[in-house]
């Protein structure tokens, strides 16, 4: 067998990646998908929509390749988390669309439960009681469906998180089943006793008989019924930022990745030990081959590349993304301008949901240079805030950060990355983490690849960044950003 074959179903498109003995992209196939908004703050897809892209995008990247199922040794599945799905177990019709981790439908919901119930939340998934994990989501299509409690409780009606869906689809329904890493999302899942939560279920009024079984990511999920996949063993499932994880080859503790996208996602392995957090981040499962998965913390920055995309759809400052770091180094420092793109609020360690976005520091000879050099810095500060914030908890110090996502792409960003973390920033030739962490997972199970070690020998550094900032400087950039920030909160 040739190549392993990873699906990554994300949140605005499906791609299909194949991969080589060597970790390296043979060919790729990606198709976007309709985002569906029925009222302010709720978003949804179509489970056929999604359907039709996984089948579509495996079909061309079959082409591409010039490859058939009989080249494919393994299929891995790396998924969108959260993201909610009830399906009829007769006919495998959706009863409701798929509630999208971002709709904020459940959010008053969330309000009303009280802080000793959260603490008890807490204390079993790791999670922050909120509508973005698929709980409540899966209340809602019980509580809003007609017919659906009932049909539910006559256990005619199943549960998935999106990679369950498809996998219960390619298998005809014959493989019902998730990952560790897509379970710890649900806040139905205790991430202790490694079992769905009776109190939680009880809690949220979820019969037990819709959920699927719970398996280590790298794992005989079954075989693919019929199409151009026939016969295909599916050896691995993992949420898309735990894959990262793996795909970074973070198989240690105190290894961390951050993913420069739209947000930044920051996880850490922090082996057998659930670390409880005092800042605010979540305790969660990583993706691994074995009955005990790894503990991960994890925390986000909500606007990382979408400031970047500020710059360019609001301010106009900019046209492509990419220009950005031209201008950045175009000037030769901030000249005292921060930014603080808060348009959401600020997450960890602030959560703030009130702070807003705000511009400090200007003077007169303050130039659009000097916003968007700020403006990548702020994408930095923030990830290094997030990364003290996993050091006090986790009591572990950084001293490297493998880092992937889009903006990653922007050397001035990981220069200075680094350089305000005063920690190395390690940037993989090949890119695509997320699909590279499920083909990692499907070709160890089904012995494709040896073991770790011949991925180590495999995975080659494109580029490391070495701090190279003095202390006065890096105390105070850090010190203006503290004060733009204090400025920015309500
Ligand atoms: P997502 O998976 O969240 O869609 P991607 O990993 O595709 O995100 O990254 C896209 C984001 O990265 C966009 O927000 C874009 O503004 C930003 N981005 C892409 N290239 C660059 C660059 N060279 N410099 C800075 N930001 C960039």
């Amino acid at each position: 067998m040739k190549y392993i074959l990873a699906l990554d179903q994300g949140t605005t498109s499906t791609r299909a990646i194949v991969f080589n003995r060597s970790g390296r992209i043979v060919a790729q196939a990606q198709q976007e998908f309709r985002q569906i908004y029925p009222q302010p703050g709720w978003v949804e897809h179509s489970p056929q929509d999604i359907m039709a892209s996984v089948m579509s995008v495996i079909a061309e990247v079959l082409v591409r390749a010039d490859a058939s199922a009989r080249d494919i040794a393994a299929l891995g599945i790396t998924n969108q988390r959260e993201t909610t799905i009830v399906w009829d177990k007769s006919t495998g019709e959706p009863i409701y669309n798929a509630i999208v981790w971002q709709c904020r439908r459940t959010a008053d919901y969330c309000d009303s439960i009280p802080q000793e119930t959260r603490d008890l939340i807490y204390s079993k998934t790791g999670l922050i009681l909120d509508a973005y994990f698929s709980a409540t989501k899966i209340k809602w299509i019980l509580d809003n469906v007609q017919g659906a409690r009932e049909r539910a409780e006559r256990g005619e009606l199943l549960f998935g998180t999106v990679d369950t869906y498809i996998l219960w689809q390619l298998t005809k329904g014959r493989s019902y089943a998730t990952d560790y890493t897509n379970a710890s999302r649900t806040m139905l899942f205790n991430i202790h006793t490694l079992k769905w939560d009776e109190d939680l279920l009880r809690l949220f009024s979820i019969p037990k008989s819709m959920l699927p079984a719970v398996r280590p990511s790298g794992y005989m999920f079954g075989k693919i019924t019929g199409g151009a996949l026939a016969g295909v063993p599916v050896c691995s499932i993992a949420g898309d930022q735990q894959a990262a994880l793996f795909g970074q080859l973070c198989l240690e503790p105190g290894d961390v990745k951050n993913t420069y996208g739209t947000g930044c996602f920051l996880l850490m392995n922090t082996g057998d030990k659930a670390v409880r957090s005092q800042n605010g981040l979540v305790t969660t499962l990583g993706a691994g081959l074995t009955d005990h998965p790894c503990y991960v913390l994890e925390g986000s920055v909500f606007a990382g590349g979408a400031a970047v995309q500020w710059l360019r759809d609001g301010l106009k400052v900019i046209s492509h993304a990419a220009e950005s770091e031209a201008i950045a180094i175009s000037v030769k420092n901030n000249g005292g301008v921060y930014v603080v793109p808060a348009f959401t609020g600020l997450g960890a360690p602030y959560w703030d949901a009130h702070a807003r976005g705000t511009i400090t520091g200007l003077t007169r000879g303050s130039t659009s240079g000097h916003i968007v050099r700020a403006t990548l810095e702020a994408i930095a500060y923030q990830v290094s805030d997030l990364v003290r914030a996993m050091e006090r908890d986790s009591g572990m110090h950084i001293s490297r950060l493998a880092v992937d996502g889009g903006a990653s792409a922007n050397n001035f960003l990981m220069q200075f990355q680094s350089d305000i973390l005063n920690c190395e920033a390690v940037r993989p030739c090949v890119f695509e983490t997320t699909a590279l962490g499920v083909a990692y997972l499907a070709g160890l199970y089904c012995k494709y690849w040896g073991g770790v070690d011949e991925l180590k020998e495999n995975s080659s550094d494109c580029r490391v960044y070495i701090p190279c900032m003095s202390e006065a400087e890096r105390t105070q950039l850090l010190a203006g950003w503290q004060d733009a920030v204090r400025r920015a909160r309500r």
